[in-house]
């Protein structure tokens, strides 16, 4: 008989799920305490449930998180990288990054990527698994532990290996469980772009902040680096962001990697800037991490071309962050931290 593990439940599932075994009902709420406020992978850490029934969950259900095999040194921004090893050998990567008087976590959604994009280390190592919830709230919890954060002081971007809205019924599971202690707008979904994932997400009544990686300024360069530009085009892309419901004081974010000679010219700023007008979102400029698994053509622009880009972006209107070079030092784009210890392979056109 295999045991069911609790982190694998949404709440409501949970709750269900534990009816049968535990009572009285405030009993439930206690256990619900314990996992989404404290992450706790044993029972026996449940020290407010009497022995016997921590005995009787314990014969039941697990509490299983994936593993932590490495994480690299701190970078100069103080943001570390930890490579977890899942019950099937397969390996994923979660981020922690200091971010003021707040920490963000990014979080893998898949064990690999079949989307394919041509600049990621993850696409070129091609598709993977989807994530179970347990898989992903436990790259959370495990990231909280290491660091003794509150929760409460957290955000979460699923932001780290494989696209989110693919594996959308664990998200959905992953979400509930984190909206527990974290309100919706300290959570951030970025997608390469898959359309219906994205309407899925507006007719949710709890959304999470929207970020989608758009990457080039016109379909035919899209198309060149995100493949799935053939499957869900730019332009439909482009109408179901204004789709999107945003709350008061929320926006969303077009992620844009910058390429040097590539995408980043003035006006290319310039023509992101019509691209996006009609859209609710600020950019995020994020300067391309280089990886020897990549074509060697893709290269970081200098420091003056990115300004010169972001000032352009900004002259024509549009909200704009750069992500300087998130850790550089731990190869802090998805997957390359993988990539370094994985068996090295000829990328297949
Ligand atoms: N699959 C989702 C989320 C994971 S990728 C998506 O594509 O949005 C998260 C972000 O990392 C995306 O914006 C992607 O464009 C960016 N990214 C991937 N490889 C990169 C690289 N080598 N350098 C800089 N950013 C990269
Ligand atoms: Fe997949 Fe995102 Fe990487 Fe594209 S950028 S291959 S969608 S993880």
């Amino acid at each position: 008989m295999t045991t069911t593990n609790l982190y694998d439940l949404s709440p409501l599932d949970l709750e269900r799920s534990l009816a049968d075994v535990v009572s009285p009902p405030f009993r439930i709420k206690q256990i619900e305490q314990w996992m989404y406020g404290h992450g706790v992978t044993s029972f026996e850490e449940m020290t407010n449930l009497p022995r016997e029934l921590r005995a009787s969950l314990a014969e039941r259900f697990t509490l299983d998180f994936p593993e932590v095999v490495e994480t690299t040194p701190p970078a100069s921004d103080g943001s570390q990288k930890s490579l977890f090893r899942l019950k099937d050998g397969n390996r994923i990567e979660a981020v922690y990054m200091p971010m003021g008087d707040r920490v963000s976590v990014c979080l893998s959604s898949q064990a690999g990527c079949a989307v394919g994009c041509t600049f990621c280390v993850t696409g070129f190592f091609g598709a993977g698994r989807n994530l179970t919830p347990s898989e992903m709230v436990g790259q959370f919890f495990t990231i909280q532990q290491m660091y003794s954060e509150p929760v409460e002081r957290m955000n979460v971007v699923f932001m780290g290996m494989g696209e989110p809205l693919l594996n959308f019924e664990n998200l959905i599971a992953t979400l509930d469980i984190l909206y527990v202690n974290l309100a919706p707008k300290r959570i951030t979904v970025s997608t390469s772009g898959i359309i219906p994932g994205i309407d899925d997400l507006a007719r949710l009544p709890r959304r999470p902040n929207l970020a989608v990686s758009i990457n080039a300024p016109d379909r035919k360069r899209r198309e060149e680096i995100m493949p799935i530009t053939k499957k869900y085009p730019l332009e439909g892309l482009i109408a179901a962001m204004k789709r999107y419901p945003t709350e008061r004081g929320r926006e969303m974010t077009a992620e844009y990697v910058l390429l040097a000679g590539w995408n980043d010219s003035p006006r290319d700023a310039i023509a992101l800037a019509k691209l996006l007008r009609g859209v609710h979102a600020k950019v995020n400029a994020i300067p391309f991490n280089e990886d020897p698994n990549l074509p060697p053509w893709m290269k970081r622009p200098s420091d003056r071309a990115i300004d010169t880009f972001v000032e352009t972006l900004v002259e024509h209107g549009v909200p704009v962050t750069v992500r300087r070079s998130k850790g550089r030092d731990i190869a802090a784009a998805c997957g390359q931290l993988r990539g370094r210890t994985e068996p090295r392979r000829k990328r297949t056109a």
